[in-house]
């Protein structure tokens, strides 16, 4: 490496990772290409035994995907990644390559609802004890990180109700206890937040939302330190075979170029509506980081360099009035992806959220008014007036 001054994020959104072929292609190419051919006999056995680097199956490694790890770990400031299918690829394979029989688990309660499943219901199955945590409160992660621990799993901001997770100080309470500390990071993205600078060990992403941000594709990503990535995933990833297609890393490559506009015009829309949200008799609550109301504001303002694209709000109606609200909206569509250029809602009591029951959604505040609104790229005046006509009918 020559002595070149680090690139800001804006600049490694567009180049990082890049490799151009003798075609001087200027966007990137797409290798959709399940295999890679040899010279001779020795240089597929010295591809095999690490002697050479040599891409030899798409389920290991191929250029373009390359291209979107190299990228990511610009972003991220991380030493390696690996880009998965979907995000839950990318949860389940960092933890199942961490773990074993006997092991234990301390997550924070307010997880996505399928990393929760694979928590509470998929590691028992293996003899993972797992145990979970009020993520807001730091006496409870002191109490269950008083006993070894070998991985923590947490995600912050939270869905759907935009919890905060104090990084630096769980992440040092899980290393005394000799846990490594695997952050899902898909609210804030790498723009607004780097769980590895407050002493995370792993950090996941669903590339299908803010990355690819335009509805396309899933894919997933796993960032850590090169030695976790090269000796405790490799193998777990290598031989079970989680891969990303060649053709979604690449869609997610040229998301990845737009992502800071994005992300910076969506996080304003997103504090308008909230702001404007407050302020209407017929909402209860209205969450978001950047909001002095939202009651973990100052943490979120330590850890996060904005709000995020993401809104919660509580009609004071309850499931009826968020009914009402959702079938009422002209722009603003029903959907429960989220980070995408289009303005989505959603009512998690009844989708996202159904599955964990009604006593850990009363555990997570998620109430039956609840609706999570992923902000697009909309005219925030447009939403706004959706949002009002909606409201006049609730
Ligand atoms: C969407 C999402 C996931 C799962 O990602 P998929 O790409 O849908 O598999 C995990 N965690 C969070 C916070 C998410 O929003």
């Amino acid at each position: 490496m020559t002595n070149q001054p680090p690139r800001r994020p804006a600049t490694n959104l567009i180049h990082a990772g890049r490799i151009r072929t003798e075609m001087q292609e200027n966007s990137e190419a797409l290798f959709l290409t399940s295999g890679y051919v040899y010279d001779d006999a020795e240089q597929a056995a010295a591809a095999f035994a690490n002697e050479i680097q040599h891409h030899q199956y798409t389920r290991f490694s191929n250029p373009t995907t390359a291209m979107l790890e190299a990228r990511l770990c610009a972003i991220e400031g991380a030493d390696a990644c690996r880009c998965t299918a979907t995000g839950m690829a990318a949860v389940n394979a960092a933890l199942l390559c961490a773990l074993k029989t006997g092991d234990r688990v301390v997550a924070a309660r307010a997880l996505f609802g399928s990393c929760h499943w694979i928590v509470s219901t998929l590691l028992p199955q293996y003899g993972i004890d797992a145990v979970f945590v009020d993520g807001s409160d730091l006496d409870a992660w002191a109490t269950a990180l008083g006993r070894k621990t070998a991985l923590v799993l947490l995600e912050t901001p939270s869905n759907p109700m935009l919890d905060m997770v104090d990084l630096k100080a769980v992440c040092e309470l899980a290393h005394a206890a000799g846990a490594i500390v695997v952050v899902d990071n898909v609210f804030a993205t790498p723009l607004l937040q780097r769980p590895l600078e407050f002493g995370a060990d792993v950090v996941v992403y669903s590339a299908t939302k803010h990355m690819d941000g335009q509805g396309r594709v899933l894919g997933g990503a796993v960032l850590s330190s090169k030695k976790w990535i090269d000796e405790v995933f490799q193998p777990f990833f290598r031989n079970t075979g989680p891969t990303i297609s060649p053709f979604n890393a690449w869609v997610i490559l040229k998301g990845l170029e737009t992502m800071g506009l994005r992300v910076a015009a969506q996080s304003a829309g997103a504090e308008a509506i909230a702001r404007f949200l407050e302020s209407s008799p017929k909402i209860s609550r209205s969450l978001y980081p950047t909001l002095k109301s939202h009651p973990q504001h100052e943490l979120a303002m330590a850890q996060m360099s904005g709000g995020g694209t993401i809104v919660a709000f509580e009609l004071a109606g309850g499931q009826q009035a968020a009914f009402r609200l959702l079938n009422g909206l002209k722009i603003i569509t029903i959907s429960n992806n989220l980070g995408d250029t289009k303005s989505l809602a959603t009512h998690p009591a009844t989708t996202t959220h159904l599955r964990i029951g009604a006593e850990e959604r009363g555990r997570l505040g998620i109430t039956d008014g609840i609706i999570r609104l992923s902000v697009g790229l909309e005219d925030p005046l447009d939403l706004i007036e959706d949002l009002t006509q909606a409201l006049q009918v609730v």
